[in-house]
Protein backbone atom coordinates (compact mmCIF):
# COMPACT_ATOMS: atom_id res chain seq x y z
CA UNK A 1 0.00 0.00 0.00
CA UNK A 2 2.76 2.23 0.79
CA UNK A 3 3.46 2.37 -3.07
CA UNK A 4 0.33 4.36 -3.66
CA UNK A 5 0.52 6.23 -0.33
CA UNK A 6 2.11 9.65 -2.29
CA UNK A 7 -1.05 9.71 -4.43
CA UNK A 8 -1.94 13.11 -4.33
CA UNK A 9 -5.51 14.02 -4.48
CA UNK A 10 -6.80 16.44 -7.20
CA UNK A 11 -9.08 18.86 -6.59
CA UNK A 12 -12.68 18.25 -8.36
CA UNK A 13 -13.21 19.16 -12.09
CA UNK A 14 -14.18 23.00 -12.17
CA UNK A 15 -16.61 22.66 -14.47
CA UNK A 16 -18.51 19.19 -12.57
CA UNK A 17 -17.70 20.80 -9.35
CA UNK A 18 -20.33 23.69 -10.15
CA UNK A 19 -22.63 20.83 -11.13
CA UNK A 20 -22.83 19.01 -7.82
CA UNK A 21 -23.02 22.26 -5.85
CA UNK A 22 -25.34 23.14 -7.42
CA UNK A 23 -27.36 19.78 -7.48
CA UNK A 24 -26.63 20.23 -3.22
CA UNK A 25 -28.18 23.42 -3.21
CA UNK A 26 -31.69 23.66 -2.09
CA UNK A 27 -32.84 26.56 -2.93
CA UNK A 28 -35.66 26.61 -5.01
CA UNK A 29 -34.75 29.70 -7.15
CA UNK A 30 -31.61 28.31 -8.05
CA UNK A 31 -29.81 28.64 -12.02
CA UNK A 32 -27.56 26.25 -13.40
CA UNK A 33 -25.40 28.37 -16.39
CA UNK A 34 -22.54 26.10 -15.51
CA UNK A 35 -22.47 23.47 -17.94
CA UNK A 36 -22.73 23.57 -21.94
CA UNK A 37 -25.67 21.62 -22.42
CA UNK A 38 -28.84 22.95 -24.15
CA UNK A 39 -32.17 22.96 -22.01
CA UNK A 40 -35.49 23.83 -23.11
CA UNK A 41 -37.54 26.89 -21.60
CA UNK A 42 -39.15 24.65 -18.99
CA UNK A 43 -35.08 23.81 -17.93
CA UNK A 44 -35.07 20.51 -19.23
CA UNK A 45 -32.83 18.35 -21.13
CA UNK A 46 -34.05 18.17 -24.83
CA UNK A 47 -34.43 15.28 -26.92
CA UNK A 48 -34.66 16.33 -30.22
CA UNK A 49 -37.91 15.16 -32.29
CA UNK A 50 -35.45 13.54 -35.32
CA UNK A 51 -33.73 11.44 -32.52
CA UNK A 52 -36.98 10.20 -31.34
CA UNK A 53 -38.00 9.33 -34.87
CA UNK A 54 -34.69 7.83 -35.39
CA UNK A 55 -34.42 5.88 -32.58
CA UNK A 56 -38.14 4.63 -33.42
CA UNK A 57 -37.16 3.25 -36.72
CA UNK A 58 -33.69 1.89 -35.52
CA UNK A 59 -36.15 -0.39 -32.46
CA UNK A 60 -38.25 -1.78 -35.18
CA UNK A 61 -35.42 -2.77 -37.65
CA UNK A 62 -35.90 -6.52 -37.31
CA UNK A 63 -31.98 -6.48 -37.50
CA UNK A 64 -31.55 -4.42 -34.68
CA UNK A 65 -28.92 -5.90 -32.55
CA UNK A 66 -25.59 -4.84 -30.32
CA UNK A 67 -22.77 -6.47 -32.25
CA UNK A 68 -19.79 -4.51 -32.94
CA UNK A 69 -18.89 -2.04 -35.01
CA UNK A 70 -15.96 -2.24 -37.30
CA UNK A 71 -12.79 -0.84 -35.64
CA UNK A 72 -12.72 2.92 -37.83
CA UNK A 73 -16.68 2.52 -36.84
CA UNK A 74 -19.91 2.93 -38.77
CA UNK A 75 -19.07 4.46 -42.03
CA UNK A 76 -22.89 5.46 -42.64
CA UNK A 77 -22.02 7.98 -39.71
CA UNK A 78 -18.21 8.67 -41.34
CA UNK A 79 -19.11 9.34 -45.14
CA UNK A 80 -22.18 11.29 -44.09
CA UNK A 81 -20.66 13.25 -41.03
CA UNK A 82 -17.91 14.51 -43.59
CA UNK A 83 -20.43 15.71 -46.62
CA UNK A 84 -21.85 18.11 -43.68
CA UNK A 85 -18.68 19.27 -42.66
CA UNK A 86 -17.00 19.64 -45.86
CA UNK A 87 -20.08 20.83 -48.00
CA UNK A 88 -21.95 17.86 -50.69
CA UNK A 89 -20.13 19.02 -53.44
CA UNK A 90 -16.55 19.56 -51.56
CA UNK A 91 -13.92 19.22 -54.29
CA UNK A 92 -11.37 17.17 -51.36
CA UNK A 93 -14.26 14.75 -50.66
CA UNK A 94 -14.77 14.14 -55.01
CA UNK A 95 -10.93 13.64 -54.50
CA UNK A 96 -10.88 10.73 -52.65
CA UNK A 97 -8.55 12.80 -50.10
CA UNK A 98 -10.29 13.01 -47.42
CA UNK A 99 -10.29 9.86 -44.68
CA UNK A 100 -12.65 10.26 -41.91
CA UNK A 101 -13.05 7.93 -38.81
CA UNK A 102 -15.86 7.54 -36.25
CA UNK A 103 -14.71 9.18 -32.81
CA UNK A 104 -15.66 8.99 -29.18
CA UNK A 105 -17.42 12.47 -29.41
CA UNK A 106 -15.42 15.66 -30.10
CA UNK A 107 -13.06 14.54 -26.79
CA UNK A 108 -12.36 11.49 -28.71
CA UNK A 109 -11.60 13.10 -31.78
CA UNK A 110 -9.43 15.54 -30.46
CA UNK A 111 -7.38 12.28 -28.35
CA UNK A 112 -7.32 10.87 -31.78
CA UNK A 113 -5.74 14.11 -33.36
CA UNK A 114 -3.33 14.10 -30.23
CA UNK A 115 -1.64 10.41 -30.51
CA UNK A 116 -1.36 11.71 -34.36
CA UNK A 117 0.63 14.49 -33.83
CA UNK A 118 2.97 13.14 -30.85
CA UNK A 119 3.79 10.00 -33.33
CA UNK A 120 3.77 11.50 -37.14
CA UNK A 121 3.85 15.11 -36.72
CA UNK A 122 6.65 15.07 -33.40
CA UNK A 123 8.11 18.17 -32.20
CA UNK A 124 5.53 20.71 -33.59
CA UNK A 125 3.59 22.99 -31.06
CA UNK A 126 -0.14 22.81 -31.11
CA UNK A 127 -1.19 26.52 -30.32
CA UNK A 128 -4.69 27.18 -28.89
CA UNK A 129 -6.99 30.43 -27.61
CA UNK A 130 -6.39 32.78 -25.27
CA UNK A 131 -8.93 31.33 -23.28
CA UNK A 132 -10.05 28.23 -24.62
CA UNK A 133 -11.73 25.05 -23.81
CA UNK A 134 -9.98 23.96 -20.49
CA UNK A 135 -10.13 19.96 -21.72
CA UNK A 136 -7.94 21.38 -25.17
CA UNK A 137 -4.89 21.62 -23.01
CA UNK A 138 -5.38 18.43 -20.76
CA UNK A 139 -5.93 16.04 -24.02
CA UNK A 140 -2.84 17.15 -25.82
CA UNK A 141 -0.60 17.29 -22.43
CA UNK A 142 -1.34 13.79 -22.07
CA UNK A 143 0.00 12.92 -25.31
CA UNK A 144 2.86 14.77 -25.10
CA UNK A 145 2.45 17.57 -27.43
CA UNK A 146 3.62 20.87 -26.44
CA UNK A 147 1.34 23.82 -26.74
CA UNK A 148 1.47 27.11 -26.72
CA UNK A 149 -0.99 30.02 -27.04
CA UNK A 150 -2.29 32.67 -29.44
CA UNK A 151 -3.98 35.86 -28.01
CA UNK A 152 -7.88 35.52 -28.97
CA UNK A 153 -9.81 37.66 -26.39
CA UNK A 154 -9.38 41.66 -25.28
CA UNK A 155 -11.26 41.54 -22.23
CA UNK A 156 -11.30 45.73 -22.39
CA UNK A 157 -13.32 45.75 -25.41
CA UNK A 158 -14.66 42.14 -25.08
CA UNK A 159 -13.25 42.09 -28.94
CA UNK A 160 -11.14 39.69 -30.87
CA UNK A 161 -7.25 40.74 -30.92
CA UNK A 162 -7.05 39.89 -34.18
CA UNK A 163 -3.23 41.86 -34.16
CA UNK A 164 -2.33 39.36 -31.49
CA UNK A 165 -3.73 36.16 -32.88
CA UNK A 166 -1.92 37.37 -36.19
CA UNK A 167 1.10 38.14 -35.20
CA UNK A 168 1.37 34.77 -33.44
CA UNK A 169 0.31 32.59 -36.16
CA UNK A 170 3.31 34.83 -37.96
CA UNK A 171 6.04 34.69 -35.28
CA UNK A 172 5.03 30.58 -35.22
CA UNK A 173 7.86 28.15 -36.09
CA UNK A 174 6.71 26.87 -39.29
CA UNK A 175 4.84 24.15 -39.77
CA UNK A 176 3.49 24.58 -36.33
CA UNK A 177 -0.24 23.20 -35.36
CA UNK A 178 -3.24 26.08 -35.21
CA UNK A 179 -6.04 24.78 -33.14
CA UNK A 180 -9.09 26.73 -34.33
CA UNK A 181 -12.77 26.65 -33.02
CA UNK A 182 -14.57 25.93 -36.38
CA UNK A 183 -18.00 28.41 -34.81
CA UNK A 184 -18.94 29.20 -31.38
CA UNK A 185 -15.70 29.85 -29.58
CA UNK A 186 -15.84 28.43 -26.17
CA UNK A 187 -15.81 29.87 -23.65
CA UNK A 188 -16.04 33.77 -24.90
CA UNK A 189 -18.67 32.92 -27.87
CA UNK A 190 -16.64 35.32 -29.96
CA UNK A 191 -16.41 34.33 -34.03
CA UNK A 192 -14.01 36.03 -36.38
CA UNK A 193 -16.07 37.53 -38.74
CA UNK A 194 -15.35 35.97 -42.61
CA UNK A 195 -13.01 38.33 -43.50
CA UNK A 196 -11.17 37.99 -40.33
CA UNK A 197 -11.32 34.41 -41.17
CA UNK A 198 -10.10 35.30 -44.76
CA UNK A 199 -6.89 36.55 -42.97
CA UNK A 200 -6.34 34.27 -39.92
CA UNK A 201 -6.17 31.08 -42.98
CA UNK A 202 -4.03 33.67 -45.12
CA UNK A 203 -1.28 33.89 -42.13
CA UNK A 204 -1.67 30.04 -41.58
CA UNK A 205 -0.95 29.16 -45.32
CA UNK A 206 1.78 31.80 -45.46
CA UNK A 207 3.86 29.57 -42.61
CA UNK A 208 2.78 26.18 -43.97
CA UNK A 209 1.14 25.75 -40.92
CA UNK A 210 -1.26 23.18 -40.37
CA UNK A 211 -4.84 23.85 -38.64
CA UNK A 212 -6.76 21.37 -36.74
CA UNK A 213 -10.95 22.57 -36.56
CA UNK A 214 -12.64 21.88 -33.72
CA UNK A 215 -16.21 21.67 -34.94
CA UNK A 216 -18.69 20.80 -31.64
CA UNK A 217 -20.99 23.23 -32.47
CA UNK A 218 -22.07 23.04 -36.57
CA UNK A 219 -25.63 24.10 -37.18
CA UNK A 220 -26.37 24.99 -33.40
CA UNK A 221 -24.41 28.06 -33.61
CA UNK A 222 -26.57 29.29 -36.53
CA UNK A 223 -29.28 27.14 -37.15
CA UNK A 224 -27.15 26.43 -40.43
CA UNK A 225 -24.85 23.92 -41.02
CA UNK A 226 -22.82 25.72 -43.85
CA UNK A 227 -22.81 28.95 -42.14
CA UNK A 228 -21.35 27.37 -39.11
CA UNK A 229 -18.47 25.00 -41.67
CA UNK A 230 -17.40 28.61 -43.58
CA UNK A 231 -14.16 28.50 -41.53
CA UNK A 232 -13.81 24.92 -42.61
CA UNK A 233 -14.69 24.90 -45.83
CA UNK A 234 -12.38 28.59 -46.48
CA UNK A 235 -9.73 26.59 -44.59
CA UNK A 236 -9.93 23.18 -46.83
CA UNK A 237 -10.17 25.70 -50.20
CA UNK A 238 -7.21 27.87 -49.12
CA UNK A 239 -4.73 25.57 -48.06
CA UNK A 240 -5.28 22.71 -50.33
CA UNK A 241 -1.94 23.16 -51.60
CA UNK A 242 -0.14 23.61 -48.90
CA UNK A 243 -0.54 21.87 -45.88
CA UNK A 244 -3.18 18.84 -44.26
CA UNK A 245 -5.99 19.94 -42.04
CA UNK A 246 -8.10 18.02 -39.18
CA UNK A 247 -10.88 18.17 -38.09
CA UNK A 248 -12.68 17.32 -34.89
CA UNK A 249 -16.12 17.13 -35.25
CA UNK A 250 -18.52 16.37 -32.24
CA UNK A 251 -22.42 15.41 -32.50
CA UNK A 252 -23.16 15.88 -29.00
CA UNK A 253 -24.24 19.66 -29.12
CA UNK A 254 -25.69 19.53 -32.93
CA UNK A 255 -27.75 15.92 -32.23
CA UNK A 256 -28.02 16.61 -28.89
CA UNK A 257 -25.91 13.12 -28.18
CA UNK A 258 -23.65 14.48 -25.09
CA UNK A 259 -23.79 11.15 -23.44
CA UNK A 260 -23.66 8.77 -26.46
CA UNK A 261 -20.46 9.90 -27.51
CA UNK A 262 -20.67 10.36 -31.43
CA UNK A 263 -18.16 12.26 -33.49
CA UNK A 264 -15.61 11.86 -36.49
CA UNK A 265 -11.98 12.55 -36.66
CA UNK A 266 -11.48 13.90 -40.15
CA UNK A 267 -7.96 14.33 -42.15
CA UNK A 268 -7.94 16.06 -45.46
CA UNK A 269 -4.58 15.55 -47.31
CA UNK A 270 -3.31 18.17 -49.66
CA UNK A 271 -3.78 18.04 -53.16
CA UNK A 272 -0.49 17.72 -54.54
CA UNK A 273 0.70 16.11 -57.58
CA UNK A 274 3.62 14.38 -56.10
CA UNK A 275 1.24 12.80 -53.85
CA UNK A 276 0.02 9.21 -53.95
CA UNK A 277 -3.63 10.40 -52.41
CA UNK A 278 -5.24 6.74 -52.48
CA UNK A 279 -1.76 5.72 -51.15
CA UNK A 280 -1.35 7.55 -48.33
CA UNK A 281 -4.71 7.71 -47.67
CA UNK A 282 -4.21 4.14 -47.22
CA UNK A 283 -1.34 4.28 -44.95
CA UNK A 284 -3.23 7.26 -42.63
CA UNK A 285 -6.35 4.69 -42.42
CA UNK A 286 -4.41 1.46 -41.09
CA UNK A 287 -2.64 3.92 -38.57
CA UNK A 288 -6.06 5.51 -37.27
CA UNK A 289 -7.07 1.74 -37.55
CA UNK A 290 -4.11 0.72 -35.10
CA UNK A 291 -4.44 3.67 -33.10
CA UNK A 292 -8.07 3.12 -32.43
CA UNK A 293 -7.77 -0.53 -31.98
CA UNK A 294 -5.53 -0.18 -28.61
CA UNK A 295 -7.59 2.10 -27.26
CA UNK A 296 -11.47 1.72 -27.83
CA UNK A 297 -11.09 -1.67 -30.10
CA UNK A 298 -14.53 -0.46 -30.90
CA UNK A 299 -16.04 2.58 -31.06
CA UNK A 300 -19.63 3.15 -29.18
CA UNK A 301 -22.31 2.03 -31.84
CA UNK A 302 -25.93 3.44 -30.38
CA UNK A 303 -25.49 7.33 -30.71
CA UNK A 304 -23.73 6.39 -34.16
CA UNK A 305 -26.41 4.48 -35.68
CA UNK A 306 -28.94 7.44 -34.68
CA UNK A 307 -26.65 10.09 -36.14
CA UNK A 308 -26.05 7.94 -39.05
CA UNK A 309 -29.90 7.16 -39.56
CA UNK A 310 -30.84 11.24 -39.54
CA UNK A 311 -28.38 12.11 -41.56
CA UNK A 312 -28.69 9.46 -43.97
CA UNK A 313 -32.81 9.83 -44.21
CA UNK A 314 -33.90 13.01 -45.76
CA UNK A 315 -37.09 13.76 -43.66
CA UNK A 316 -35.35 12.93 -40.60
CA UNK A 317 -32.43 15.69 -42.12
CA UNK A 318 -35.65 17.85 -43.06
CA UNK A 319 -36.44 17.67 -39.31
CA UNK A 320 -33.00 17.77 -37.52
CA UNK A 321 -32.93 21.08 -39.51
CA UNK A 322 -35.80 22.37 -37.71
CA UNK A 323 -34.50 21.14 -34.10
CA UNK A 324 -31.40 22.85 -34.93
CA UNK A 325 -33.51 25.94 -35.54
CA UNK A 326 -35.55 25.56 -32.73
CA UNK A 327 -32.34 25.40 -30.15
CA UNK A 328 -30.52 28.14 -32.28
CA UNK A 329 -33.30 30.28 -31.54
CA UNK A 330 -33.86 29.84 -28.19
CA UNK A 331 -30.88 31.06 -27.23
CA UNK A 332 -30.21 33.98 -29.36
CA UNK A 333 -33.96 34.89 -27.87
CA UNK A 334 -32.58 34.81 -24.67
CA UNK A 335 -29.49 36.67 -25.33
CA UNK A 336 -31.64 39.47 -26.46
CA UNK A 337 -34.19 39.14 -23.34
CA UNK A 338 -31.26 39.00 -21.08
CA UNK A 339 -29.25 42.50 -22.60
CA UNK A 340 -32.76 43.87 -23.14
CA UNK A 341 -33.91 43.70 -19.02
CA UNK A 342 -29.74 44.49 -18.22
CA UNK A 343 -30.39 48.09 -20.13
CA UNK A 344 -33.61 48.31 -18.54
CA UNK A 345 -32.94 47.99 -14.96
CA UNK A 346 -29.55 50.12 -16.05
CA UNK A 347 -27.17 47.55 -14.98
CA UNK A 348 -23.95 49.53 -14.98
CA UNK A 349 -21.65 48.60 -17.80
CA UNK A 350 -22.37 47.34 -21.45
CA UNK A 351 -24.22 44.48 -22.36
CA UNK A 352 -24.37 44.27 -26.30
CA UNK A 353 -21.54 41.58 -26.39
CA UNK A 354 -24.48 39.09 -25.19
CA UNK A 355 -26.44 39.56 -28.04
CA UNK A 356 -23.39 39.91 -30.35
CA UNK A 357 -21.67 36.57 -29.22
CA UNK A 358 -23.16 33.06 -30.56
CA UNK A 359 -23.50 29.52 -29.07
CA UNK A 360 -23.85 28.21 -26.44
CA UNK A 361 -22.19 30.62 -24.21
CA UNK A 362 -21.79 34.11 -23.72
CA UNK A 363 -17.86 35.38 -22.02
CA UNK A 364 -19.97 38.18 -19.84
CA UNK A 365 -17.41 40.14 -18.23
CA UNK A 366 -18.66 39.25 -14.91
CA UNK A 367 -15.64 39.26 -12.64
CA UNK A 368 -14.43 35.95 -10.14
CA UNK A 369 -15.60 38.29 -7.24
CA UNK A 370 -19.08 38.77 -8.88
CA UNK A 371 -19.43 35.16 -9.86
CA UNK A 372 -19.35 34.00 -6.59
CA UNK A 373 -21.90 36.32 -5.31
CA UNK A 374 -24.37 35.55 -7.69
CA UNK A 375 -23.79 31.80 -6.28
CA UNK A 376 -23.94 32.33 -2.91
CA UNK A 377 -26.23 35.24 -2.92
CA UNK A 378 -28.23 34.48 -5.57
CA UNK A 379 -27.86 30.77 -6.12
CA UNK A 380 -26.69 31.29 -9.49
CA UNK A 381 -23.89 29.40 -11.20
CA UNK A 382 -21.70 29.95 -13.94
CA UNK A 383 -18.10 29.32 -14.05
CA UNK A 384 -15.57 31.96 -12.34
CA UNK A 385 -14.01 32.87 -15.50
CA UNK A 386 -17.58 34.62 -16.24
CA UNK A 387 -18.82 32.45 -18.75
CA UNK A 388 -22.23 31.62 -18.73
CA UNK A 389 -23.74 28.85 -20.34
CA UNK A 390 -27.14 30.79 -22.21
CA UNK A 391 -29.01 27.58 -22.94
CA UNK A 392 -29.47 27.76 -18.97
CA UNK A 393 -31.48 30.30 -19.23
CA UNK A 394 -35.76 30.31 -19.78
CA UNK A 395 -38.82 32.39 -19.33
CA UNK A 396 -38.97 31.34 -15.65
CA UNK A 397 -35.55 32.13 -14.42
CA UNK A 398 -34.34 34.85 -16.48
CA UNK A 399 -35.83 38.15 -14.26
CA UNK A 400 -33.97 36.36 -10.99
CA UNK A 401 -30.44 35.74 -13.26
CA UNK A 402 -30.99 39.91 -14.61
CA UNK A 403 -31.96 41.06 -11.01
CA UNK A 404 -28.81 38.75 -9.51
CA UNK A 405 -26.46 40.44 -12.00
CA UNK A 406 -27.55 43.77 -11.34
CA UNK A 407 -27.24 43.07 -7.64
CA UNK A 408 -23.72 41.82 -7.67
CA UNK A 409 -22.21 44.31 -10.40
CA UNK A 410 -23.26 47.77 -8.55
N1 LIG B 1 -14.56 21.20 -28.20
C1 LIG B 1 -15.20 22.22 -27.64
C2 LIG B 1 -14.77 23.60 -27.95
C3 LIG B 1 -16.26 21.97 -26.76
O1 LIG B 1 -16.90 23.00 -26.21
C4 LIG B 1 -16.64 20.64 -26.50
C5 LIG B 1 -17.76 20.35 -25.57
N2 LIG B 1 -17.81 21.03 -24.39
C6 LIG B 1 -15.94 19.62 -27.15
C7 LIG B 1 -14.91 19.95 -27.98
C8 LIG B 1 -16.18 18.16 -27.01
O2 LIG B 1 -17.29 17.70 -26.45
P1 LIG B 1 -17.75 16.20 -26.61
O3 LIG B 1 -16.57 15.35 -26.31
O4 LIG B 1 -18.84 16.06 -25.62
O5 LIG B 1 -18.19 16.05 -28.03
Amino acid sequence: LTLLNNIQQLPPDALFGIKQRYTQDSRANKVDLGIGAYRDDKGKPWVLPSVRSAEKLIHEDPNYNHEYLGINGSPELSSAAAKIVFGEDSKALQQGRIASVQSLSGTGALHIAAKFISSFLPGRSLYISEPTWANHNAIFKSQGVQTATYPYWQASTKTLDMEGFLKTIKDAPTGSVILLHACAHNPTGLDPTQDQWSDIIDAVASKDHIVLFDSAYQGFASGDLDRDAYAIRLGVEKLARVSPIFVCQSFAKNVGMYGERAGCFHLVLPEQENIDTAKVKGAITSQLSSLIRSEVSNPPAYGAKIVAKILNSPELTKQWHQDMITMSSRITEMRHELRDRLVAQGTPGTWDHIVEQCGMFSYTGLSPEMVKRLETQHAVYLVSSGRASIAGLNHGNIEHVAKAIDEVVR
